[in-house]
């Protein structure tokens, strides 16, 4: 079912803290300079990986059986095993296996295994716990922030750096907003509507909170209903335009100090629906 309205929700500061140190000093353990690769992690920790093509089932499994875990990848969902979406299904499988509670729990056979999906729409704590544990393991914060820093502002330093991590546009782009590069807001938009939302920290205390959520209420011509109306045709094109705080955030009043110029951005994400990027005009 659609969670058409709801914020998207998060885990508490310490607990994300907690999670990333785990999976940054495994990142940078065992890859300090090279891209991660969590199929070799796996490998490493003795752990089986079964891909086949399960349907819609899920996108990966963690399993424990008679003393080994196995990792099953849906190669329908993933399609193949290097692909961004496969590397985060590992990474995030992964979590369930290095995150102590979730392996302990599997283990002793308190809880099932469980199907995974990597599309970032999960509200269950466990599967944010290791959809966080993935991010942190595929863009440890360090190095992601200083690429970040030489590369584009807005999308086109996304889509970079998603190139050069291995992952998904949208995985990148809540990266970004998690670590703060800059000020700014990530929409996502499902096909047939508003899908959820990442505030940067700094864009949060800036009051960018409740946004337009409405497709009909996008201004005609704007980056995001171009985008979403299919106007534009190619799927890797990075749609432009200006805007104001006060049309996108309606808390906010044209008279307020917080009202200024925005620049949104938004791209296709084909089946997956598309993305909208929002962030100062500095
Ligand atoms: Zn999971």
């Amino acid at each position: 079912m659609k969670t058409a309205k709801a914020k998207h929700p998060r885990l508490s500061p310490k607990r994300e803290e907690e999670i990333a140190e785990l999976a940054e000093f495994l990142a940078n353990d065992r890859f300090p300079t090279t891209r991660i690769d969590p199929e070799a992690i796996a490998k490493s920790e003795g752990i089986g990986i079964i891909p086949g093509n399960y349907g819609d089932a899920f996108d990966g499994m963690l399993e424990h059986d008679a003393g080994r875990f196995y990792i099953y990848c849906n190669l329908e969902r993933v399609e193949s095993l290097w692909s961004p979406r496969a590397r985060f299904t590992l990474a995030h499988e992964l979590g369930h296996f290095f995150l102590d509670e979730h392996r302990n729990a599997l283990k002793s056979g308190q809880v099932p295994s469980h199907p995974s999906y990597c599309d970032h729409e999960s509200k269950n704590p466990i599967e944010l716990e290791a959809d966080h544990f993935a991010s942190a393991l595929l863009m440890p914060s360090d190095r992601f922030r200083k690429r970040a820093k030489k590369l584009a502002a807005g999308l086109e330093g996304i889509r970079q750096l998603a190139n050069e991590f291995g992952t998904s546009l949208t995985s990148a782009a809540i990266r970004y907003a998690k670590l703060d590069i800059m000020t700014c807001v990530i929409i996502k938009w499902n096909m047939d509507g508003y899908g959820w939302k990442w505030l940067s920290s700094s864009a949060y205390e800036l009051g960018w909170r409740k946004t337009i959520e409405e497709p009909a209420k996008l201004v005609p011509g704007s980056a995001s209903e171009c985008i979403f109306a299919g106007n534009s045709d190619a799927r890797n094109e990075i749609q432009r335009t200006g805007s104001t705080a006060t049309y996108w955030f309606p808390f906010i009043s044209p008279s307020s100090v917080r009202d200024c110029i925005i620049i949104e951005e938004a791209i296709s994400l084909g089946r997956f629906g598309s993305l909208t990027l929002i962030y100062a005009n500095s």
